[in-house]
């Protein structure tokens, strides 16, 4: 094979996985590599390209922006693309850019700002209103998600001055403190988390659903105007300084810089404050002051002429693996965790990482002593890359096979990577699992925190969650530094917890995969705890959003005589068992209904809180899923179809009847 066939293979290949990686990145918000590995390789792509001007396509990843808008939102036309950024990985290729900008304007002034970590969107107001918001999509086409971003509370709704019409542009993004209580609420409802912030605010404002978005407590920065009219403006820094004063929360900080000297020294500056911001960043923007002078330098397909971004690598460091801790979790898992020799990364010192499993131990060769390159994750949570230096004296570390904590056997269970100590009696599974039972998302326990519970195991005090509430005052006040008056506070918070909701206590139990919200979802459906513990895996298997793992999950649970115990000494020491609301008529449950034409005496919506209400659901489309059709006037393709699957159609006047 010549060279140039080899460079056609290559630039296939990185095509194939450049477009693979994308999808999984703006589509899915789920990537599985990280940022710089995508960059190096669209790198390598432009490489060969330049290279081989012949093996350019159309619709190369060099020549686009990424991105798809999604069918479900509604389709927005950007009038002024919403463009891509060329970026810098070193001094030398600013300095080349600079070179490139001073061929055309003899002096330019730049101004330097962070590049947020987030995903772009554009926001449009007529009159001084916000009319519309929409994301970038790629670049010409994105989508329509202004209810999403109405709940994003620092977006303005109505500006401070009343223009007839302007598009500004900015970045929505996640916080990181906002991502590191999602991340923790996910783990314990045992969902799916996000990589990082940028993907976690990328998926909350991409939803169905503006609750959800609301919830997720997301921000903006703004950085450009893309249109405006009623108004003059004849550079960026002054335009910036504009759209504060309308309203608008702009990129924090921006620095007008005479020379690339200033930039560069502002760049590092930025590069120094990143690991300490509150949010996210994964660069620094360069971006010619002058409007005019932008014009004359233009734009590719892709991105302005008169811009760049100088990307940060990610802060990696070496550091010596001192130690691997193994802990042993409320499920009986037993977790590896690095400890290293402390070093500064990102902004923070950092000593431990997890190592999560044997697996991973196994295919990075971990040994203790050896060297290894650790990083934080989305700059965020600390993680092990690689071992750079293999320590010879030992071998890759093996898990032990009996529990650190009890010395029972651990096993390995099939289809899971990770070890298990199986002994209910496991002390230190006894005390996750207490720390689990008295959390603040569990039963709520003030003051009953890992400290008080691992002195009151110890002494043996309480050997079961049931113990908890038979905790005598004096006993307690005789821990040290508890004095009478916390152990008078502590048994009032334990009297207090007694009356709790029961989807509180259902969680507390510690039952695998069932985190907060399934403890919700359980308590709403059974309503007791007497039938809970008595319904079958099949029953349970219907709430939705549970599946048969979930459900024979808890049949399990209940299955054990200490479970039913532990439930028993609850309920006879004044537990509350029972849900805030008697169970619901479910007159219809888990019946799907499409309703289509036009009702006469009811309104569509309230057509479908009564079969809410009564445990149905309702769907826009009819499919084999599909029990109930009700056909009003006029009703069309829906009805044909329903008739052609053969599904139940009903009249509004027999809906009437089926729901008095
Ligand atoms: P980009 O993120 O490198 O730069 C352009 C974006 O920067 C703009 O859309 C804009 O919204 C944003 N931005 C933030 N602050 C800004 C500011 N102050 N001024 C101007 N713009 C600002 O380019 P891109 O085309 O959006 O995406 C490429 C990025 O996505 C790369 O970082 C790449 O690594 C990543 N990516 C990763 C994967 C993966 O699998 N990990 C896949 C695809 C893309």
């Amino acid at each position: 094979m010549n060279e140039f066939d080899k460079m056609q293979q290559r630039a296939k290949e990185l095509r194939d996985l450049l477009s693979y990686h994308s999808k999984r990145y703006y589509e899915m918000d789920a990537p599985e590599i990280e940022d710089f590995e995508y960059d190096m390789m669209l790198r390598e792509l432009e490489e060969i390209e330049a290279k081989y001007p012949a093996l350019i396509t159309p619709d190369s990843p060099t020549h686009r922006v990424g991105g798809k808008a999604d069918g479900q939102f509604t389709p927005v036309e950007h009038v002024v693309p919403m463009e891509s950024l060329q970026d810098a990985f070193s001094f030398e290729e600013l300095q080349a850019f600079d070179n490139r900008v001073k061929a055309v304007i003899d002096t330019p002034v730049y101004v330097v700002e962070p590049k947020i970590d987030g995903l772009s969107v554009s926001l449009e107001y007529e009159n001084g209103l916000f009319v519309r918001g929409s994301t970038r999509g790629d670049g010409r086409i994105g989508e329509d998600v202004t209810a999403n971003l109405r709940t994003v509370k620092s977006i303005p709704l109505k500006l401070n001055t009343v223009l007839p019409f302007i598009e500004v542009r900015g970045e929505v993004y996640m916080p990181k403190n906002v991502f590191l209580d999602l991340t923790r609420e996910q783990e314990l409802n045992g969902e799916k988390t996000f990589k990082n912030p940028r993907n976690a605010a990328a998926g909350s404002l991409r939803q169905k659903n503006p609750k959800i978005t609301a919830k997720r407590r997301l921000d903006i920065f703004l950085f450009n105007i893309q249109q405006i009219t009623g108004k003059e403006l004849n550079g960026h820094k002054e335009s910036l300084d504009y759209i504060k004063g309308l309203g608008f929360n702009t990129v924090p900080f921006y620095k007008e810089c005479r020379n690339i000297g200033e930039v560069i020294e502002e760049i590092n500056r930025i590069g120094e404050m990143r690991g300490s911001l509150p949010f996210d960043i994964d660069g620094a923007v360069v971006k010619v002051d002058n409007f005019s002078q932008r014009e004359l330098l233009g734009s590719t397909s892709k991105f302005p002429k008169w811009a760049i971004a100088f990307k940060y690598p990610p802060e990696e460091k070496e550091t010596t693996l001192l130690d691997i801790e193994i802990n042993v979790g409320r499920t009986g898992v037993l977790t590896p965790t690095a400890i290293f020799k402390p070093i500064s990364l990102a902004g923070t010192t950092v000593s431990r990482a997890t190592l999560h499993n044997q697996d991973f131990i196994n295919e990075k060769g971990i040994s203790i002593g050896d060297k290894i390159i650790v990083r934080k994750a989305g700059d965020i949570i600390p993680e092990v890359l690689t071992v750079s230096w293999h320590n010879q004296e030992k071998d890759i570390y093996h898990i032990p096979d009996i529990c650190p904590s009890c010395g029972g056997k651990v096993t390995r269970e099939e289809d899971e990577a990770a070890l298990r100590c199986c002994n209910p009696d496991c002390p230190n599974q006894l005390l996750r699992n207490l720390i689990h039972f008295c959390s603040r998302d569990a039963m709520d326990i003030e003051g009953m925190g890992t400290a008080v519970l691992e002195i009151l195991v110890e002494k043996g005090l309480i050997r079961t969650a049931a113990d908890i509430f038979t905790l005598d005052k004096d006993e307690i006040s005789k821990i040290e530094r508890m004095g009478e008056k916390s152990a008078e506070n502590l048994i009032n918070a334990t009297e207090n917890a007694k009356s709790n909701d029961l989807s509180r206590l259902i969680f507390a139990l510690g039952i695998r995969h069932i985190g907060q919200k399934a403890g919700k979802l359980l308590s709403d459906k059974f309503g007791s705890m007497d039938k809970l513990m008595n319904s079958s895996a099949e029953e349970i298997a219907q709430i939705d959003g549970f599946g048969t793992i979930m459900a024979e999950s808890v049949t399990e649970f209940f299955s054990h005589p200490e479970s039913r115990e532990l439930i028993e000494k609850l309920k006879a020491l004044g537990v509350n068992m029972q849900g805030k609301e008697t169970v619901k008529e479910n007159r219809f449950d888990g019946k799907v209904f499409v309703l289509t034409g036009t009702l006469t005496n009811l309104k569509r919506s309230e057509a479908g809180k009564i079969i809410e209400s009564l445990g149905g659901k309702t769907s826009s489309s009819v499919s084999k899923k599909t029990d109930y059709v009700i056909a009003g006037e006029d009703a069309g393709s829906k009805l044909q179809k329903a008739n052609e699957l053969g599904i139940t159609v009903l009249s509004e006047e027999e809906f009437s009847k089926m729901i008095k």
